[in-house]
């Protein structure tokens, strides 16, 4: 039996920004992090677009960029090392009035709280994208210190400190079942074998309520599946442009490498599950 003071399932951002923050309040917890692929960062993390936005709806989400923001922008003060945050702005548009009200009230929350973003109608986009077709649209919004970083990057930063700190990663350790005495979790047990601690963080992503399920609490969080395509680079497109969203179908496209564009949405129709199949 190992014991910790900590046990993060999880070897994705969370997992990894989790360990890091709980060693940096108190570098003398012994936390141990377990993974169950063979490597870290083999879940979403790795294939995440990496945007960060601050163009958000409620004030938690607006918040939490704005806490979250310095660790991108000042990545290499922080961990020693950049995470490839570039700002070039998140631009949302639409082509129906009535989300364009909703835009206006969650502009309007955004700059009482901070955010430099702004209204733009469908004239001004285009110094943003020229190719960018925008005839049909009723308006916008944008905001320039939005952007994306490398979200691989960051989980090799918080790490790579965590670990400097005494974190233990232990890859193929998959957590098959949760201990309990009474109504609290004493451990986790994976198929290699038994550890006790009197946290246990899950930190599980896509499978965070499975392990919840271990531990007999239903929680509310299902896995959708989302599909991006990345292009060829293009002539003619800028090497830098806004991550533009089209808001009345999810639909997003960004810039990718030089001059590539990355495209992608997710199919608000579909069932939770972990199907990773490519169908369109
Ligand atoms: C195509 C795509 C684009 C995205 N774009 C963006 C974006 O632009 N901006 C943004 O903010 N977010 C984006 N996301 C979402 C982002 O990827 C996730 O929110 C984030 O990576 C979640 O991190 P996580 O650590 O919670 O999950 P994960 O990275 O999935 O990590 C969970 C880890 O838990 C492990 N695990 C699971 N079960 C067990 C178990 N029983 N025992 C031990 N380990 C276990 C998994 O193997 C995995 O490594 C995107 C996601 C996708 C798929």
């Amino acid at each position: 039996m190992t014991t910790a003071d900590v046990l993060v399932i999880g070897g994705g951002v969370i997992g990894a920004s989790v360990a890091y923050h709980l060693l940096e309040q108190n570098p003398r917890l012994r936390v141990i992090l377990l993974e169950r692929e063979a490597e870290v960062g083999a879940g979403a993390t790795s294939k995440a677009t990496g945007g960060v936005r601050h163009q958000f709806s409620t004030e938690a989400n607006i918040r939490l960029t704005l806490l979250s923001y310095p660790y991108f922008t000042r990545a290499q003060e922080r961990f020693g090392r950049p995470v490839d945050f570039l700002a070039h702005g998140y631009l949302f548009v639409t082509a129906s009035p009535p989300t364009l009200a909703g835009v206006a009230r969650s502009v309007e929350l955004q700059r009482a709280l901070g955010v430099r973003s702004r209204m733009l109608a469908p004239g001004e986009m285009a110094p943003l994208l020229p190719a960018l077709v925008t005839a049909d649209l009723v308006g916008g919004s944008f905001c320039g210190d939005d952007g994306s970083a490398d979200p691989y990057g960051l989980l090799q930063a918080f790490l790579s400190v965590a670990r400097g700190r005494g974190l233990e990663v232990r890859t193929g350790e998959g957590v098959v079942a949760v201990e309990k005495g009474g109504q609290r979790v004493t451990g986790v047990r994976t198929a290699r074998g038994a550890y006790a601690a009197p946290i246990v963080v899950d930190c599980a992503g896509p499978h965070a309520d499975e392990i919840g399920a271990l531990a007999g609490v239903d929680l509310p969080s299902k896995p959708f599946k989302r599909q991006v395509m990345v292009t060829e680079p293009l002539p003619g497109f800028p090497d830098m442009f806004p991550l533009i969203v089209d808001l009345d179908t999810g639909w997003y496209v960004h810039r990718q490498g030089a001059s590539a564009v990355l495209m992608g949405g997710t199919d608000k129709d579909r069932q939770p599950g972990h199907d990773t199949t490519i169908d369109w």
